[in-house]
């Protein structure tokens, strides 16, 4: 590893792994170059109604959605919202949106009608795919277009977009990797409310090459998406990532414990990506007895911080090691992953291409090795922006192509980088996104609230569990449960005031009007 003095002095820390040649390709051209080495392989199984897709079918199919799209009307740039659980189609439908350039984004299946109905009208989204069980919650809302998988009345069916009219699929469509958009995940980043992060087709090709060479997937392996495919971890990493080496992908709608815990024997599972709580589950649960997990090659954490304790419990209990990996949304996801189970601890190494400094908070210099500061990276995998919104671009990304993360962390004397704090306001409730200004906008319209901030409380389970410091307007006759059930009425399960509602008679607050957060934390 390099730690060279470059740019004017600062402390730069360079992959450790060989750089990787990126190919200027769209994601499906680099995904059907991939699927032709596999034929017949079996490539996505559905473990709930057994819909099974080969390798050898995958283009044909994608191409097939590419051309239903610009058959009626959708061309390069356009948005399409994927607001649904995993599923083999999911995939098919994610390339063949990218094979003509539409533009697709992905709404948490959990979300209320409220909330769709702002995702749908931040990311400008004209058209909607969903599945038969979240029809309720789509049936009011304002969009052109709806599609969904299997037969529901008045609704277009999915099968529509994989029939064959004769028309040959569109010659005309021409997407620049490094420009065009290709999926568009949504995060509330540093700050603020929930933003579509757009990442283009090189961001996503170039990660999936990036941790191609340091993941050790085969054709051999089985994978299980117990992850939702909303999230990037879930898209890119599991569902590309599996794709793009061969192997093959088991999709369940939901997590359910036992359900997760047969699926894993029935299937042969080899390879499971996974988030802190489920390795606690993993770890704890006596129902985990009943099953012989020793099929599992590899075990993967990311999308939250994983305890040192935790993961030296799930080694000694299941005689199994955990590989972590670590990334934002925002860095199309990957930005390190771990090789070696004896690095406990730490996320890994940078994978190849990226690079990383780390800021003193204080003083805003770079530090070297062992010292804690905020985590930059520089990859091609930094998206090109966020949607509509400039200024949340450039506070995240400076005019260097540094992204800043928001993590507080250090570069060990192994290469491995450990993640020991977070600085931004984000609160990850099971891996989930929750975001503070969203709650907060909410529980401020509550009529007898005055003043209000949210923050993450530390929790076994969940990681991190919401919690509201509220200032009462005078003369009101509130109580915490008023404010907690105002808010569960209006929001997804995961964003609810788990961690409760606590009356403050002011909120720290900045000369500048900024909520003093650390403030808060350090009273928890
Ligand atoms: P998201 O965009 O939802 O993937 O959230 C990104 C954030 O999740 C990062 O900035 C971190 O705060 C957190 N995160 C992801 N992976 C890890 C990890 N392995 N350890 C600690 N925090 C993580």
């Amino acid at each position: 590893l390099e730690s060279a003095r470059g740019e004017e002095n600062e402390i730069i820390f360079k992959s450790p792994l060989p750089k990787e040649e990126l190919p200027n390709v769209s994601l499906a051209d680099y995904m059907f170059s991939r699927f032709d080495r596999f034929g017949d392989k079996v490539a996505l199984v559905d473990d709930d109604a057994g819909t099974t897709y080969r390798y050898s079918e995958l283009e044909d199919k994608v191409r097939k959605i590419g051309s239903f799209l610009y058959r009626n009307g959708f061309r390069k740039n356009d948005v399409l919202c994927y607001f649904g659980t995993n599923n083999p189609e999911f995939s098919l439908l994610l390339l063949g949106c990218a094979s003509v350039g539409v533009i697709l984004t992905t709404a948490n299946p959990a979300y209320t009608t409220g909330e769709l109905q702002r995702h749908i009208e931040h990311s400008g989204a004209s058209v909607l795919v969903t599945v038969i069980p979240l029809i309720p919650k789509i049936q009011d809302l304002a969009i052109k277009t709806v599609i969904v998988l299997g037969e529901a009345d008045g609704y277009q069916p999915f099968s529509n977009m994989l029939v064959d009219d004769g028309t040959c699929f569109p010659t005309d469509v021409s997407i620049d990797p490094k420009l065009d958009v290709c999926i568009m995940p949504y995060s509330s980043g540093t700050t603020g409310l929930p933003k579509g992060v757009m990442l283009t087709h090189s961001n996503v090709v170039g990660n999936l090459r990036q941790f191609k060479r340091a993941t050790i997937t085969t054709q051999e392996d089985t994978n299980f998406a117990v992850l939702p495919f909303y999230h990037i971890y879930g898209m890119a990493p599991i569902m590309l990532g599996s794709l793009q080496d061969g192997a093959k992908l088991v999709t369940t709608p939901g997590f359910d414990p036992e359900g997760f815990l047969k699926a894993i024997i029935k299937h042969n599972v080899s390879q499971l990506h996974l988030v802190p709580p489920i390795i606690l589950f993993l770890a704890r649960h006596p129902v985990v007895d009943k099953f012989d997990l020793s099929k599992l090659r590899t075990i993967i954490s990311a999308a939250a911080p994983l305890g040192e304790a935790l993961s030296n419990e799930f080694n000694e209990k299941r005689k199994q090691s955990i590989l972590q990996g670590y990334g934002l949304t925002e860095t199309s996801p990957v930005v390190t992953i771990d090789q070696h189970p004896s690095t406990i601890g730490s996320i890994g190494p940078l994978i190849p291409n990226t690079e990383a400094k780390f800021l003193n908070p204080d003083t805003g210099k770079s530090v070297g090795r062992n010292e804690v500061g905020e985590l930059c990276v520089r990859g091609p995998q930094n998206m090109k922006g966020y949607h509509n919104n400039e200024k949340a671009t450039k506070d995240m990304i400076d005019d260097d192509g540094w992204l800043h993360t928001g993590d507080i962390g250090y570069m060990r004397d192994d290469d491995r980088i450990v993640i020991s704090d977070r600085l931004k306001e984000l609160i990850k409730y099971k891996g989930l996104q929750v975001a503070p200004a969203e709650l907060e906008d909410i529980i401020h319209n509550h009529p007898s609230v005055q003043d209000v901030a949210v923050i993450g409380v530390p929790d076994d389970r969940a990681g991190e569990i919401p919690r509201a410091y509220v200032v009462l307007k005078p003369n009101t006759d509130v109580k915490p449960y008023d404010i907690i059930s105002y808010v569960d009425g209006k929001v997804s399960d995961y964003k609810k005031l788990r961690g409760g509602v606590e009356f403050l008679t002011e909120i720290p607050k900045s000369p500048s009007g900024k909520i003093l957060r650390r403030f808060l934390k350090g009273q928890s």
